[in-house]
């Protein structure tokens, strides 16, 4: 979608330093990260919330991306995921937050993905 920032990361317009891709999904690192791990986790297809997902969208390709990335970076013992939305959704492209290894600071990770 034309002004979406995550769709131009995905069309290789604009930049992002990229942990995973396959054919439904794109990883990158948080931009603004707020953990030692801080990764976003999005569809390639343009869905503006988690509001929009109906029965023509699987979640599975991004749950399975997940996972992966999980086991890969051996986080199993402590992540977080994070589906932000209305007022607190700054990007309106479908994504959730990967977080897991130290917090930047002691306040809540969930007041500042
Ligand atoms: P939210 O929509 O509130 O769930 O959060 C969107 C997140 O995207 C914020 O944590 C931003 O730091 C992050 N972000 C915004 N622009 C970029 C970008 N160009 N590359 C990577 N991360 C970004
Ligand atoms: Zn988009």
């Amino acid at each position: 979608m034309k002004d979406c920032i995550f769709c131009k990361i995905v069309e290789g317009v604009n930049p992002a330093k990229k942990v995973y891709e396959d054919d439904d999904v794109l990883v990158f690192e948080n931009i603004n990260p707020v953990a030692e791990i801080h990764l976003l986790v999005c569809p390639k297809k343009h869905i503006e919330s988690f509001l929009k997902i109906d029965e023509s969208f699987s979640l599975t390709p991004m749950v399975e991306a997940t996972q992966k990335i999980i086991s890969e970076k051996n986080i199993q013992e402590g992540y977080k995921l994070v589906f932000n939305g209305g007022k607190y959704q700054t990007v309106p492209h479908l994504h959730w937050h990967l977080l897991a290894g130290k917090l930047e600071d002691n306040e809540d990770v969930l007041n500042k993905t």
